[in-house]
Protein backbone atom coordinates (compact mmCIF):
# COMPACT_ATOMS: atom_id res chain seq x y z
CA UNK A 1 0.00 0.00 0.00
CA UNK A 2 1.61 3.17 -0.63
CA UNK A 3 0.15 6.26 1.01
CA UNK A 4 0.75 10.07 0.16
CA UNK A 5 -1.09 13.31 1.58
CA UNK A 6 -2.62 15.78 -0.46
CA UNK A 7 -3.31 18.29 1.90
CA UNK A 8 -3.28 19.31 5.53
CA UNK A 9 0.27 18.51 6.72
CA UNK A 10 1.29 21.89 7.22
CA UNK A 11 -2.23 23.71 7.16
CA UNK A 12 -5.50 23.46 8.29
CA UNK A 13 -7.79 22.96 5.39
CA UNK A 14 -7.29 21.00 2.48
CA UNK A 15 -7.29 17.83 4.24
CA UNK A 16 -6.95 14.63 1.48
CA UNK A 17 -4.90 11.67 1.45
CA UNK A 18 -4.30 9.12 -1.56
CA UNK A 19 -4.05 5.34 -0.34
CA UNK A 20 -2.98 3.25 -3.32
CA UNK A 21 -3.04 -0.43 -3.73
CA UNK A 22 -2.28 -3.13 -6.40
CA UNK A 23 -5.60 -2.98 -8.03
CA UNK A 24 -6.40 0.79 -7.51
CA UNK A 25 -6.89 3.71 -5.31
CA UNK A 26 -8.76 5.23 -2.42
CA UNK A 27 -9.04 9.39 -1.77
CA UNK A 28 -9.92 9.90 1.83
CA UNK A 29 -11.53 13.28 1.88
CA UNK A 30 -11.14 16.27 -0.51
CA UNK A 31 -11.12 19.50 1.82
CA UNK A 32 -10.63 23.23 0.60
CA UNK A 33 -9.06 25.50 2.67
CA UNK A 34 -11.01 29.13 3.10
CA UNK A 35 -8.85 32.11 2.34
CA UNK A 36 -6.69 34.68 4.15
CA UNK A 37 -6.72 38.45 4.23
CA UNK A 38 -3.51 38.44 1.85
CA UNK A 39 -5.30 37.34 -1.29
CA UNK A 40 -8.60 39.35 -2.26
CA UNK A 41 -11.29 37.84 -4.26
CA UNK A 42 -9.79 34.45 -3.84
CA UNK A 43 -12.86 32.57 -3.00
CA UNK A 44 -10.95 29.67 -1.22
CA UNK A 45 -8.36 27.14 -1.83
CA UNK A 46 -8.02 23.62 -3.16
CA UNK A 47 -5.24 20.92 -3.55
CA UNK A 48 -4.24 20.14 -7.22
CA UNK A 49 -5.54 16.71 -7.65
CA UNK A 50 -3.74 16.02 -10.78
CA UNK A 51 -2.27 12.84 -8.99
CA UNK A 52 -5.62 11.01 -8.32
CA UNK A 53 -6.43 11.12 -12.77
CA UNK A 54 -3.45 8.75 -12.74
CA UNK A 55 -3.59 6.63 -9.44
CA UNK A 56 -6.88 5.05 -10.68
CA UNK A 57 -9.16 6.14 -8.11
CA UNK A 58 -11.90 3.36 -6.86
CA UNK A 59 -14.07 5.72 -4.44
CA UNK A 60 -13.90 8.09 -2.29
CA UNK A 61 -14.01 7.91 1.44
CA UNK A 62 -15.71 11.35 3.45
CA UNK A 63 -15.06 11.29 7.07
CA UNK A 64 -17.42 13.96 7.79
CA UNK A 65 -18.93 16.81 6.55
CA UNK A 66 -16.65 19.82 7.06
CA UNK A 67 -15.66 22.12 4.02
CA UNK A 68 -12.39 21.26 5.07
CA UNK A 69 -13.14 18.06 4.07
CA UNK A 70 -15.69 18.09 1.36
CA UNK A 71 -15.41 21.26 0.40
CA UNK A 72 -13.09 20.29 -2.79
CA UNK A 73 -14.59 17.28 -3.72
CA UNK A 74 -16.34 18.87 -7.27
CA UNK A 75 -12.41 19.77 -8.13
CA UNK A 76 -11.25 16.00 -7.02
CA UNK A 77 -14.32 13.91 -8.99
CA UNK A 78 -13.43 16.28 -11.97
CA UNK A 79 -10.03 14.49 -12.14
CA UNK A 80 -11.12 11.26 -11.13
CA UNK A 81 -14.60 9.89 -11.07
CA UNK A 82 -15.60 7.54 -8.64
CA UNK A 83 -18.23 6.48 -6.07
CA UNK A 84 -18.44 8.61 -3.08
CA UNK A 85 -18.89 6.93 0.53
CA UNK A 86 -20.20 9.15 3.69
CA UNK A 87 -22.77 8.42 6.56
CA UNK A 88 -26.15 10.35 5.82
CA UNK A 89 -25.69 13.54 7.02
CA UNK A 90 -21.84 13.85 6.10
CA UNK A 91 -23.61 12.89 1.93
CA UNK A 92 -26.12 15.81 2.54
CA UNK A 93 -23.68 18.68 3.39
CA UNK A 94 -21.38 16.93 0.48
CA UNK A 95 -24.15 17.20 -2.00
CA UNK A 96 -24.90 20.90 -1.19
CA UNK A 97 -21.58 22.01 -1.72
CA UNK A 98 -20.97 19.94 -5.08
CA UNK A 99 -24.48 21.50 -6.49
CA UNK A 100 -22.79 24.76 -5.37
CA UNK A 101 -19.84 24.04 -7.50
CA UNK A 102 -21.90 22.91 -10.61
CA UNK A 103 -21.52 19.13 -9.68
CA UNK A 104 -24.73 17.62 -9.98
CA UNK A 105 -24.41 13.94 -11.27
CA UNK A 106 -22.12 12.69 -8.37
CA UNK A 107 -22.70 8.72 -7.14
CA UNK A 108 -23.21 9.40 -3.53
CA UNK A 109 -23.31 6.03 -1.73
CA UNK A 110 -24.31 5.77 2.30
CA UNK A 111 -22.11 4.60 4.78
CA UNK A 112 -23.22 2.15 7.26
CA UNK A 113 -20.62 3.31 10.16
CA UNK A 114 -21.24 -0.13 11.78
CA UNK A 115 -20.58 -1.93 8.74
CA UNK A 116 -17.58 -2.96 6.72
CA UNK A 117 -16.55 -2.06 2.71
CA UNK A 118 -14.48 -3.89 0.21
CA UNK A 119 -13.70 -1.41 -2.31
CA UNK A 120 -10.71 -2.31 -5.31
CA UNK A 121 -9.43 -4.83 -2.93
CA UNK A 122 -9.33 -2.26 0.06
CA UNK A 123 -11.26 -3.76 3.26
CA UNK A 124 -12.89 -0.91 4.81
CA UNK A 125 -13.86 -0.08 8.63
CA UNK A 126 -15.62 2.69 9.76
CA UNK A 127 -14.20 3.95 13.20
CA UNK A 128 -16.71 6.02 14.32
CA UNK A 129 -16.21 9.17 16.54
CA UNK A 130 -16.83 12.24 18.39
CA UNK A 131 -16.61 15.22 16.73
CA UNK A 132 -18.45 18.24 16.76
CA UNK A 133 -20.83 17.39 13.87
CA UNK A 134 -23.09 14.29 13.69
CA UNK A 135 -21.81 10.98 11.67
CA UNK A 136 -17.91 11.77 11.96
CA UNK A 137 -16.17 8.80 11.07
CA UNK A 138 -12.34 7.49 10.26
CA UNK A 139 -11.58 4.67 8.44
CA UNK A 140 -9.39 1.50 9.40
CA UNK A 141 -8.20 0.48 5.61
CA UNK A 142 -6.55 -2.90 4.86
CA UNK A 143 -4.61 -4.15 2.16
CA UNK A 144 -3.12 -7.34 1.73
CA UNK A 145 -1.54 -7.45 5.44
CA UNK A 146 -1.00 -4.22 5.82
CA UNK A 147 -3.50 -1.70 7.99
CA UNK A 148 -4.03 1.91 7.66
CA UNK A 149 -5.85 3.92 10.48
CA UNK A 150 -7.08 7.45 9.27
CA UNK A 151 -8.65 9.01 12.59
CA UNK A 152 -9.96 11.91 10.95
CA UNK A 153 -11.16 14.87 12.91
CA UNK A 154 -12.22 13.89 16.26
CA UNK A 155 -12.58 14.20 20.29
CA UNK A 156 -12.47 10.43 20.89
CA UNK A 157 -13.55 7.35 19.60
CA UNK A 158 -17.22 6.21 19.85
CA UNK A 159 -15.72 2.10 19.49
CA UNK A 160 -13.04 0.52 21.34
CA UNK A 161 -9.78 1.67 19.36
CA UNK A 162 -8.56 -0.33 16.25
CA UNK A 163 -5.59 -2.72 16.85
CA UNK A 164 -2.29 -4.27 15.04
CA UNK A 165 -2.21 -0.45 12.92
CA UNK A 166 0.82 -0.58 11.08
CA UNK A 167 0.36 3.74 10.08
CA UNK A 168 -1.86 5.77 11.77
CA UNK A 169 -2.47 9.59 10.60
CA UNK A 170 -4.27 11.36 12.99
CA UNK A 171 -5.34 14.50 13.55
CA UNK A 172 -3.31 17.49 15.33
CA UNK A 173 -5.41 20.16 15.79
CA UNK A 174 -4.84 19.89 19.41
CA UNK A 175 -1.81 18.96 19.92
CA UNK A 176 -0.78 22.47 21.24
CA UNK A 177 -3.70 22.61 23.78
CA UNK A 178 -3.94 21.38 27.21
CA UNK A 179 -7.38 22.73 28.36
CA UNK A 180 -9.85 19.45 27.25
CA UNK A 181 -12.44 20.46 24.63
CA UNK A 182 -15.11 20.61 26.67
CA UNK A 183 -18.93 18.98 26.50
CA UNK A 184 -22.07 19.75 24.69
CA UNK A 185 -23.56 19.27 27.89
CA UNK A 186 -21.89 21.95 29.55
CA UNK A 187 -22.27 24.12 25.96
CA UNK A 188 -25.95 23.40 26.57
CA UNK A 189 -25.87 24.71 30.44
CA UNK A 190 -24.04 28.29 29.59
CA UNK A 191 -26.13 28.43 27.23
CA UNK A 192 -29.21 28.06 29.17
CA UNK A 193 -28.39 30.39 31.71
CA UNK A 194 -27.35 32.83 29.25
CA UNK A 195 -30.77 32.87 28.05
CA UNK A 196 -32.58 32.38 31.20
CA UNK A 197 -30.51 35.59 32.98
CA UNK A 198 -31.46 38.35 30.00
CA UNK A 199 -34.18 40.13 30.29
CA UNK A 200 -37.42 38.90 28.59
CA UNK A 201 -37.47 41.50 25.86
CA UNK A 202 -33.72 41.16 24.73
CA UNK A 203 -33.66 39.57 21.41
CA UNK A 204 -30.46 36.95 21.88
CA UNK A 205 -28.46 36.12 18.93
CA UNK A 206 -26.05 33.19 18.76
CA UNK A 207 -23.17 32.86 16.79
CA UNK A 208 -21.89 29.17 15.80
CA UNK A 209 -20.89 26.64 13.46
CA UNK A 210 -23.87 25.52 10.85
CA UNK A 211 -22.79 22.11 11.21
CA UNK A 212 -22.91 21.33 15.03
CA UNK A 213 -26.36 19.78 14.55
CA UNK A 214 -26.08 18.12 18.28
CA UNK A 215 -25.80 22.59 19.57
CA UNK A 216 -28.49 23.33 17.77
CA UNK A 217 -30.66 19.98 18.20
CA UNK A 218 -29.57 21.08 22.52
CA UNK A 219 -30.49 24.99 22.03
CA UNK A 220 -33.79 24.06 20.86
CA UNK A 221 -34.98 21.91 23.55
CA UNK A 222 -33.61 24.91 25.95
CA UNK A 223 -35.48 27.09 24.15
CA UNK A 224 -38.79 24.78 24.94
CA UNK A 225 -37.94 24.21 28.61
CA UNK A 226 -37.72 28.32 29.03
CA UNK A 227 -40.82 28.75 26.76
CA UNK A 228 -38.53 30.48 24.04
CA UNK A 229 -38.82 30.75 19.93
CA UNK A 230 -35.67 30.16 18.12
CA UNK A 231 -34.95 30.49 14.51
CA UNK A 232 -32.53 30.22 11.98
CA UNK A 233 -30.56 32.55 9.88
CA UNK A 234 -28.04 32.18 7.28
CA UNK A 235 -28.41 30.00 4.30
CA UNK A 236 -25.56 27.65 5.51
CA UNK A 237 -27.38 27.27 9.00
CA UNK A 238 -30.71 26.39 7.51
CA UNK A 239 -29.82 24.23 4.70
CA UNK A 240 -27.86 21.87 6.90
CA UNK A 241 -31.28 22.32 9.63
CA UNK A 242 -33.67 21.17 7.28
CA UNK A 243 -30.85 17.82 6.37
CA UNK A 244 -30.54 17.23 9.91
CA UNK A 245 -34.31 16.82 10.08
CA UNK A 246 -34.76 14.76 7.28
CA UNK A 247 -32.64 12.29 8.63
CA UNK A 248 -34.25 12.59 12.38
CA UNK A 249 -31.12 14.45 14.08
CA UNK A 250 -32.99 17.72 15.12
CA UNK A 251 -36.48 17.32 16.12
CA UNK A 252 -37.57 20.65 18.54
CA UNK A 253 -40.22 20.62 20.69
CA UNK A 254 -43.25 21.87 19.13
CA UNK A 255 -43.93 25.65 18.92
CA UNK A 256 -40.25 26.32 19.48
CA UNK A 257 -38.52 26.72 15.73
CA UNK A 258 -40.17 29.54 14.46
CA UNK A 259 -39.07 32.16 11.21
CA UNK A 260 -35.83 34.28 12.44
CA UNK A 261 -37.63 37.55 12.09
CA UNK A 262 -40.25 36.79 15.14
CA UNK A 263 -37.84 34.39 17.05
CA UNK A 264 -36.54 35.36 20.50
CA UNK A 265 -33.85 33.35 20.37
CA UNK A 266 -31.96 33.50 16.67
CA UNK A 267 -28.59 31.13 15.63
CA UNK A 268 -27.03 33.09 12.86
CA UNK A 269 -23.71 32.35 10.96
CA UNK A 270 -20.64 34.44 10.63
CA UNK A 271 -18.88 33.78 14.02
CA UNK A 272 -15.78 33.72 12.60
CA UNK A 273 -16.07 37.47 11.30
CA UNK A 274 -16.67 36.71 7.91
CA UNK A 275 -17.93 40.04 6.37
CA UNK A 276 -21.03 38.41 3.81
CA UNK A 277 -22.41 36.51 6.91
CA UNK A 278 -25.76 37.17 9.00
CA UNK A 279 -23.61 38.48 11.88
CA UNK A 280 -21.66 41.04 10.32
CA UNK A 281 -24.47 42.42 8.50
CA UNK A 282 -26.45 42.06 11.97
CA UNK A 283 -23.54 44.48 12.82
CA UNK A 284 -23.95 47.12 10.05
CA UNK A 285 -27.56 46.86 10.42
CA UNK A 286 -28.02 46.07 6.95
CA UNK A 287 -30.13 42.49 7.33
CA UNK A 288 -33.67 42.69 5.69
CA UNK A 289 -34.64 40.03 8.25
CA UNK A 290 -33.72 40.89 11.72
CA UNK A 291 -32.62 44.53 13.12
CA UNK A 292 -30.99 44.68 16.38
CA UNK A 293 -31.85 47.15 19.27
CA UNK A 294 -29.62 48.37 22.10
CA UNK A 295 -29.68 45.96 24.72
CA UNK A 296 -30.19 42.96 22.66
CA UNK A 297 -27.17 40.05 22.68
CA UNK A 298 -24.91 38.58 21.30
CA UNK A 299 -23.46 34.93 22.24
CA UNK A 300 -20.28 34.05 20.12
CA UNK A 301 -20.85 30.05 20.81
CA UNK A 302 -17.16 29.61 19.05
CA UNK A 303 -13.83 30.36 18.68
CA UNK A 304 -12.32 32.63 16.25
CA UNK A 305 -10.20 29.86 13.74
CA UNK A 306 -6.71 31.29 14.27
CA UNK A 307 -6.37 34.04 11.27
CA UNK A 308 -9.84 35.21 12.23
CA UNK A 309 -9.37 37.07 15.13
CA UNK A 310 -8.68 40.41 14.02
CA UNK A 311 -12.21 39.86 11.65
CA UNK A 312 -14.26 38.77 14.65
CA UNK A 313 -12.87 42.11 16.91
CA UNK A 314 -14.18 43.68 13.84
CA UNK A 315 -17.40 42.78 14.00
CA UNK A 316 -17.83 42.60 17.96
CA UNK A 317 -17.16 46.83 17.88
CA UNK A 318 -19.66 47.56 15.14
CA UNK A 319 -22.03 45.63 17.80
CA UNK A 320 -20.72 47.23 20.49
CA UNK A 321 -21.39 50.70 19.03
CA UNK A 322 -25.10 49.71 17.93
CA UNK A 323 -25.34 49.01 22.29
CA UNK A 324 -25.75 45.32 22.16
CA UNK A 325 -24.24 43.31 24.62
CA UNK A 326 -21.59 40.35 23.84
CA UNK A 327 -19.94 37.68 25.54
CA UNK A 328 -17.05 35.26 24.26
CA UNK A 329 -17.05 33.13 27.40
CA UNK A 330 -15.09 30.41 26.65
CA UNK A 331 -18.26 28.09 28.36
CA UNK A 332 -20.19 29.09 25.18
CA UNK A 333 -18.16 26.64 23.03
CA UNK A 334 -16.52 23.13 23.01
CA UNK A 335 -14.01 22.15 20.66
CA UNK A 336 -14.23 19.22 18.39
CA UNK A 337 -10.95 18.38 18.58
CA UNK A 338 -9.59 16.70 21.40
CA UNK A 339 -6.00 17.88 23.41
CA UNK A 340 -2.88 16.83 24.51
CA UNK A 341 -4.57 14.18 26.81
CA UNK A 342 -7.06 12.83 24.70
CA UNK A 343 -4.45 13.20 21.92
CA UNK A 344 -2.02 10.67 23.63
CA UNK A 345 -5.08 8.41 25.07
CA UNK A 346 -5.63 7.32 21.50
CA UNK A 347 -1.91 6.38 20.50
CA UNK A 348 -1.55 4.63 23.94
CA UNK A 349 -4.61 2.92 23.32
CA UNK A 350 -3.92 1.98 19.35
CA UNK A 351 -0.25 2.30 19.69
CA UNK A 352 0.44 1.79 15.86
CA UNK A 353 3.63 0.66 14.93
CA UNK A 354 4.06 4.03 12.84
CA UNK A 355 2.49 7.79 13.30
CA UNK A 356 2.24 10.33 10.83
CA UNK A 357 0.41 13.86 12.01
CA UNK A 358 -2.10 15.71 9.94
CA UNK A 359 -4.49 18.31 9.99
CA UNK A 360 -2.15 20.98 11.40
CA UNK A 361 0.32 23.15 10.75
CA UNK A 362 4.06 22.54 11.11
CA UNK A 363 4.25 23.71 15.27
CA UNK A 364 1.21 20.82 16.10
CA UNK A 365 2.78 18.53 13.89
CA UNK A 366 5.90 18.37 15.68
CA UNK A 367 4.40 18.58 19.01
CA UNK A 368 1.90 15.69 17.80
CA UNK A 369 5.02 13.75 16.71
CA UNK A 370 6.70 13.97 20.51
CA UNK A 371 3.55 12.92 22.12
CA UNK A 372 2.92 9.88 19.50
CA UNK A 373 6.78 8.65 20.68
CA UNK A 374 5.90 9.16 24.18
CA UNK A 375 2.59 7.74 24.17
CA UNK A 376 4.14 4.43 22.67
CA UNK A 377 3.64 4.44 19.06
CA UNK A 378 6.97 2.56 17.75
CA UNK A 379 7.89 5.73 15.03
CA UNK A 380 6.38 8.92 14.37
CA UNK A 381 7.96 11.53 11.77
CA UNK A 382 6.27 14.67 10.29
CA UNK A 383 5.85 14.63 6.68
CA UNK A 384 4.82 17.30 3.64
CA UNK A 385 2.28 17.35 1.35
CA UNK A 386 3.10 14.93 -1.46
CA UNK A 387 5.60 13.07 0.88
CA UNK A 388 4.75 9.09 -0.24
CA UNK A 389 5.24 6.40 1.81
CA UNK A 390 5.41 2.72 1.41
CA UNK A 391 2.92 0.65 4.36
CA UNK A 392 3.91 -3.39 4.53
CA UNK A 393 3.07 -5.33 7.88
CA UNK A 394 5.13 -3.54 10.64
CA UNK A 395 7.06 -1.04 8.45
CA UNK A 396 6.54 2.47 6.64
CA UNK A 397 9.32 3.63 4.39
CA UNK A 398 9.43 6.86 2.42
CA UNK A 399 8.76 6.10 -1.03
CA UNK A 400 9.61 9.42 -3.01
CA UNK A 401 7.27 13.19 -3.02
CA UNK A 402 5.88 14.51 -5.45
CA UNK A 403 4.63 17.87 -5.41
CA UNK A 404 1.36 18.68 -4.48
CA UNK A 405 0.17 22.40 -6.00
CA UNK A 406 -2.69 24.43 -4.51
CA UNK A 407 -5.12 26.53 -6.91
CA UNK A 408 -7.21 29.50 -6.17
CA UNK A 409 -10.74 29.34 -6.66
CA UNK A 410 -12.82 32.49 -7.64
CA UNK A 411 -16.58 32.25 -8.49
CA UNK A 412 -15.94 27.81 -9.23
CA UNK A 413 -13.03 28.53 -11.19
CA UNK A 414 -9.47 27.72 -10.98
CA UNK A 415 -7.57 31.43 -11.03
CA UNK A 416 -3.81 31.14 -12.44
CA UNK A 417 -1.33 32.25 -9.81
CA UNK A 418 -0.06 35.35 -12.74
CA UNK A 419 -3.78 36.89 -11.88
CA UNK A 420 -2.91 36.55 -8.30
CA UNK A 421 0.51 38.14 -8.26
CA UNK A 422 -0.70 41.34 -10.94
CA UNK A 423 -3.57 41.52 -8.18
CA UNK A 424 -1.10 41.78 -5.23
CA UNK A 425 1.27 43.79 -7.18
CA UNK A 426 -1.11 46.59 -8.10
CA UNK A 427 -2.44 46.63 -4.53
CA UNK A 428 0.91 46.83 -3.03
CA UNK A 429 2.25 49.54 -5.28
CA UNK A 430 -0.50 50.64 -8.08
CA UNK A 431 -0.27 50.35 -11.63
CA UNK A 432 1.79 51.96 -13.98
CA UNK A 433 0.10 52.14 -18.21
CA UNK A 434 1.89 52.80 -20.70
CA UNK A 435 0.77 53.53 -24.34
CA UNK A 436 3.74 55.10 -26.66
CA UNK A 437 4.17 58.33 -24.64
CA UNK A 438 1.31 58.15 -23.09
CA UNK A 439 1.30 57.41 -19.50
CA UNK A 440 -1.40 56.65 -16.75
CA UNK A 441 -0.53 55.77 -13.23
CA UNK A 442 -3.19 54.79 -10.74
CA UNK A 443 -2.21 54.03 -6.93
CA UNK A 444 1.48 55.10 -7.44
CA UNK A 445 2.52 57.64 -4.75
CA UNK A 446 5.62 59.60 -5.15
CA UNK A 447 7.15 59.97 -8.36
CA UNK A 448 7.29 63.42 -10.14
CA UNK A 449 5.18 62.48 -13.45
CA UNK A 450 7.69 64.61 -15.44
CA UNK A 451 10.45 62.57 -14.43
CA UNK A 452 8.30 59.52 -14.96
CA UNK A 453 7.16 60.86 -18.60
CA UNK A 454 11.12 61.28 -19.24
CA UNK A 455 12.18 57.60 -17.81
CA UNK A 456 9.42 55.80 -20.74
CA UNK A 457 10.17 58.14 -23.32
CA UNK A 458 13.66 57.12 -22.76
CA UNK A 459 13.25 53.75 -21.97
CA UNK A 460 9.77 52.56 -22.24
CA UNK A 461 7.81 51.07 -19.80
CA UNK A 462 10.77 48.94 -18.32
CA UNK A 463 12.26 52.35 -17.99
CA UNK A 464 9.21 53.68 -15.94
CA UNK A 465 8.85 50.56 -13.76
CA UNK A 466 12.61 50.87 -12.60
CA UNK A 467 12.14 54.55 -11.86
CA UNK A 468 8.57 53.45 -9.65
CA UNK A 469 10.64 50.91 -8.07
CA UNK A 470 14.09 53.40 -7.58
CA UNK A 471 11.45 56.10 -5.79
CA UNK A 472 8.97 53.92 -3.81
CA UNK A 473 10.93 50.85 -3.38
CA UNK A 474 8.09 48.62 -4.86
CA UNK A 475 6.98 47.07 -7.88
CA UNK A 476 4.01 48.05 -9.83
CA UNK A 477 1.45 46.30 -12.12
CA UNK A 478 3.31 47.38 -15.08
CA UNK A 479 -0.15 47.55 -18.52
CA UNK A 480 2.32 47.78 -21.80
CA UNK A 481 0.20 48.46 -24.53
CA UNK A 482 3.01 48.86 -26.72
CA UNK A 483 4.24 45.52 -26.87
CA UNK A 484 0.90 44.20 -25.94
CA UNK A 485 1.75 42.26 -23.12
CA UNK A 486 -1.02 43.17 -20.72
CA UNK A 487 -1.83 39.73 -19.10
ZN1 LIG B 1 -14.12 18.72 11.21
ZN1 LIG C 1 -11.08 19.29 9.76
Amino acid sequence: VRVTPLGGCGEFGLHSTLIEGAAGALCVDAGLQFPDELHPGVDFWVPDFGLLAHARVQGYLLTHGHDDHVGALAWALTQAPAPVWGTPLTLELARGRLEEHGHRHADLRPLDPNARLVVAGFEITPVPVFHSVPGAVGFVIAHGDARVYVTGDHKGLAVPPPENIDLMLADSTGALRETPPGTEEAVARALESAIAGAPPDARIVIATFASNVERIARLMATCGRLSRTAGLLGRSLVETADAARRLGLLSPPPGVWVPAGRAQVVVVTGGQGEPAAVLARLAAGEHSELALRPGDRVLLSGRPIPGNERAVARVCDALARRGVAISDDPALHASGHGSRVEIADLIASVTPHHLIPVHAGARHLRAHVELALAAGARGAEMARNGDRFRVERARVERDGYVEVKVHAIENGRIVPQSILEARQAAARAGVLSVAGEQIATRGIAGVDPEELGEAVRKHGAQGGMRLVRKRTGRRPLVIDHTNHSDD
